[in-house]
């Protein structure tokens, strides 16, 4: 089996993959949707985490 990076992660929509958003005083605050990320993780990446996470 293999997984590809797509697969478990996407390039976060909120932020478009920066990480960070202007409010409306226009200062970057960190993205909510990916945790300042830029990424969010795909429902396999979510399960793939777990799974590390348990054998950790
Ligand atoms: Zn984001």
């Amino acid at each position: 089996m293999s997984i590809s990076m797509d697969d478990l992660e996407l390039s976060c929509w909120e932020c478009e993959g920066q990480g960070v958003l202007l409010n409306e005083e226009k200062e970057k605050i960190a993205c909510s949707k990916c945790d300042g990320k830029g990424t969010v993780l795909t429902a396999q990446g979510q399960t793939l985490l777990h799974f590390i996470k348990k054998h950790l």
